[in-house]
């Protein structure tokens, strides 16, 4: 079933699929948004005067350029690198890097647009971009991962700056990938300029608690949407998928606050076990040695190995998606429903499909979505500029706080929005339109841009 747009809201989302042929991902993130914004329109009829919805889905820059680099063996390899800078009305463009094989325009498009909306709601002065390159960082050795964050370097710092765009990691971009993006910034530039990358590493400029802040987040967002029920996280059964930076410090907060985590995985496949993930061991194998989450089964007796397993198949209490997009459909939805899920809190950006959110909303789970449940990583991003431009480090209990109380605040908004326009407890709502009227209304503060 696909919801229709109202008139203006169809013929601009038409404008999109005519302008952007065959970025999928794009076209989904933005209908996502657009089909919430009829009663903004109505409310704020001065938004469709001004073309404001054409405006922000159309980016201000986007910068396409060749990656090469020289393997091991001496042979030369090119890869695509992309920064698409997509809106600048409330701060400089932010957002972070992916290094997969499956990066295209189209996929940091749907990121960056998503990226607009999210910084809103963190309520710090950040705009929206997102960036990264076909390359696949998988199996490569420490040398050809410099090789080429370098060469990756070389083209975009002249794009970069801390008053103008700030990356930081994503999907294949960690310290290691950000230590060696910095210092080859620095090397060009001859600026020790910390604020133009945010993730860095404690010594040199980095914020206590970023590494943890996107999975923390997306548990303090999923403990909130709890609580507004009358119930809590505590005692409950979690699944996360993914087995990176995102599930890792969501199955330790999830853990933190008396939560069960039972499951978690790769793109190759899930470990289950009943008597709670042991983190510990997880963070060796992925953070230290960097293998396959399926070693994870060798070492534990009581876990087992689901090789291609589907995740969403085991019965939770909680779904958290930390892993990619569209990685949770329509028939997931159904199954965890029918296992007794009673809400998802996505760590990843867009991880369920369009069918799979209406199964969930439906069925009346609480259904937290990436923007406003894994806005806690940026928002510790914009914490660490701060902290840079201030040159200050924090402590890392005074950096939590502040992460806890900006996901507070998060959801309180989200929740009153939703209620406002008429659609109490929808988190998609409320997200979306939160962050959309704040965009909007800098938008046209500032004449035309
Ligand atoms: P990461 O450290 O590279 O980890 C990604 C994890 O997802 C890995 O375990 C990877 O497994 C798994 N994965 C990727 N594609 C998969 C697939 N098709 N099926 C199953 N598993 C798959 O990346 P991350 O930083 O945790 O990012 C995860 C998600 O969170 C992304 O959607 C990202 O955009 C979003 N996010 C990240 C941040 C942040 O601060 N890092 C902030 C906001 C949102 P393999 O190793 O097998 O590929």
């Amino acid at each position: 079933m696909v919801t229709t747009l109202d008139e203006k809201l169809e013929s601009a989302y038409q404008e999109v699929l005519r302008r952007n042929p065959g970025e999928i991902e794009f076209h989904q993130a933005v209908r996502e948004v657009l089909e919430t914004l009829g009663p903004v329109l109505a409310k704020y009829p001065e938004f469709a005067e001004h073309k404001i919805i054409q405006r922000v889905c159309e980016p201000e820059r986007q910068i396409i350029f060749r990656v090469p680099w020289q393997d091991d063996q001496g042979r030369v390899q090119i890869n695509r690198g992309f920064r698409v800078e997509f809106n600048s009305a409330l701060g400089p463009y932010k957002g972070g890097l992916r290094f997969h094989p499956s990066v295209y325009l189209g996929i940091i498009k749907f990121l960056g647009f998503e990226q607009i909306f999210k910084n809103a709601l963190t309520g710090l002065p950040i705009g929206g971009g997102k960036g990264g390159s076909d390359f696949d960082p998988k199996g490569k050795s420490d040398s050809e991962i410099m090789r080429f964050c370098q060469s990756f370097m070389t083209e975009l710092y002249r794009h970069l700056g801390e008053y103008t765009d700030v990356p930081a990691g994503d999907i294949g971009v960690g310290g290691r990938e950000l230590g060696y993006l910095f210092g080859q910034y620095k090397r060009i530039t001859n600026r020790y300029e910390s604020g133009v990358l945010t993730g860095k590493g404690l010594s040199w400029g980095g914020s206590r608690v970023r590494t943890e802040a996107t999975g923390y987040g997306t548990i303090f967002f999923a403990d909130e949407m709890l609580k507004a029920r009358g119930d809590r996280l505590e005692g409950k059964t979690c699944v996360v998928s993914g087995s990176g930076n995102v599930a890792i410090y969501a199955i330790e907060k999830a853990t933190a606050l008396g939560a069960k985590v039972i499951a978690c995985s790769d793109s190759n496949g899930v470990i289950v076990d009943h008597d709670g993930l042991d983190l510990a061991l997880i963070k060796q194998i992925k953070e230290v040695e960097r293998r396959r989450i399926s070693v994870y089964a060798q070492e534990k007796p009581s876990a087992t190995y689901l090789e291609n397993g589907n995740i969403w198949t085991i019965p939770c209490q909680i779904a958290l998606p930390c892993a990619t997009q569209n990685e949770l459909n329509g028939k997931d939805a159904e199954m965890l429903v029918k296992n007794g899920c009673i809400a998802v809190a996505e760590g990843a950006n867009m991880p369920t499909t369009p069918e799979g959110v209406r199964i969930f909303q439906d069925a009346g789970l609480a259904y937290g979505p990436a923007k406003a449940a894994n806005a806690g990583g940026v928002a510790t991003s914009a914490l660490e500029m701060q902290q840079n431009a201030s040159r200050d480090s924090w402590s890392f209990e005074y950096t939590e706080q502040r992460l806890h109380q900006i996901m507070i605040d998060i959801h309180r908004d989200c929740h009153e929005t939703a209620a406002e326009f008429g659609a109490p407890g929808n988190y998609v709502v409320g997200a979306n339109i939160t962050g959309f009227v704040k965009v909007a209304r800098s938008m046209l503060a500032m004449g035309l841009i």
